[in-house]
């Protein structure tokens, strides 16, 4: 027997519309510098094959993610753009890396000698990106290290310098001094190399906020992650993110409906009693699903029939319920929205962010895997 789940009364929409629309506007921007589409964390919840292939078609020319599996998945999936894994990996998965052809970060020597072994063990030249920690400080060799470093890559048989790359820390801050300084570090580490006969064919070192808010960050190629998916790298480059759409929405039916009297409360701990008699709608969704537990507390709206309205009380793991208010017009199988449009309407992840102290990336990340998603 096979069993469809797909039709539980809670999904995920992700617009490859939206994406593809999102890589394409970036990419008129940047050019002539490349876009590198970030497809890591399972495409920040929007999975990762089908983003990967709408950013493809829209002009994007490789992908990134952050670990081996990652781009195990995009191989078999019959992907054939370059895959950047965006840190070094455990020496353990260099066959893999290379087995699969995807191309290594590498920031020390001895990462470098894993692949070196693994590429001579299939006779190829692996071409790798070396990394440099120009401020950030979480990945990459520190810059009096690189010389070293990419001489020993530069000079290994089984091994090219495809790429010099860095992170920034600060870039949704474009004026943050942070950022002039990083980029001056960079700098001087890719005249360094030069000055010794190492120039990499690619560049790189802008986030989705460095692409948008500093030419003199592209290079030749910016790894595009937050704004494909249509939300904000941070308030401090709002206004540079208009052109972009929200490619994910989460949405549910109401599953079952109670009156309740005024001042009965709703929900685990019973915290909020309501005013009047109310109508109130379970919607079968929590924070198993990656309703964060904190926005019933705050509370966050949904919508149903255009209208938004309360979360009523605690966020359970497998449902929430909404305060409706006086309105009898919601019925047993309503449409809600959590994240997305509805009428006029609209509800962000980067507002479900805001009211919960976290960014849009750890919300759309959250969306658990017992989301069914639906790309359209
Ligand atoms: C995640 C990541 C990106 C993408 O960042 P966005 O802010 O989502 O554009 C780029 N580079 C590295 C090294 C990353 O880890």
């Amino acid at each position: 027997m096979s069993v469809d789940f797909s039709q539980r009364w809670a999904w995920a929409e992700v617009d490859l519309g939206a994406v593809r629309h999102n890589v394409a506007h970036v990419a008129s921007i940047v050019a002539p510098a490349q876009v590198w589409a970030v497809v890591k964390a399972n495409a920040y919840g929007h999975g990762s094959v089908q983003v990967a292939q709408a950013a493809l078609e829209a002009g994007a020319t490789g992908l990134c993610v952050a670990v081996v599996d990652e781009g195990v998945v995009l191989r078999r999936a019959g992907i054939m753009a370059p895959v950047l894994v965006m840190s070094e990996q455990p020496a353990d998965t260099a066959p893999f890396l290379v087995g699969y052809g995807l191309t290594p970060t590498v920031t020390t020597t001895m990462g470098a000698a894993a692949i070196a072994s693994a590429a001579q063990a299939t006779g190829r030249e692996v071409p790798v990106h070396v990394k440099v920690d120009t401020g950030m400080h979480r990945v990459g060799a520190q810059p009096a290290e690189m010389l070293s470093l990419a001489r020993y890559v530069a000079g290994h048989p089984s091994l090219s310098v495809e790429a010099v790359y860095t992170h920034f820390a600060v870039a949704d801050q474009p004026a943050h001094p942070a950022n002039e300084r990083q980029l001056s570090v960079f700098r001087a580490v890719l005249d360094e190399l030069s000055s010794h006969g190492i120039n990499p064919p690619l560049v790189h070192a802008a986030n989705s906020a460095a692409a948008l808010a500093n030419p003199a960050a592209r290079f030749g190629l910016v790894r595009l992650g937050i704004a494909m998916y249509g939300l904000l790298p941070g308030e401090g480059v709002r206004d540079l993110c208009a052109g972009l759409r929200p490619a994910m929405s989460l949405k549910a039916r109401v599953s079952a409906l109670r009156w309740v009297p005024a001042g009965d409360a709703v929900s685990y701990g019973l915290r909020r009693p309501v005013e009047k008699e109310s109508l109130i709608a379970t919607v079968p969704l929590g924070y198993a699903d990656g309703v964060p537990r904190r926005l019933g507390d705050v509370p966050g709206h949904v919508l149903i029939g255009g209208v938004p309205r309360p979360i009523a009380g605690t966020v359970t793991m497998d449902q929430i319920m909404v305060d409706c208010g006086a309105d009898s017009s919601v019925s047993v199988g309503d449409e809600v929205v959590l994240i997305g449009a509805q009428g006029d309407a609209t509800v962000g992840a980067d507002d479900w962010a805001a009211l919960t102290g976290t960014i849009g990336y750890e919300i759309t990340c959250g969306i658990s895997a017992r989301i069914h998603r639906r790309w359209a």
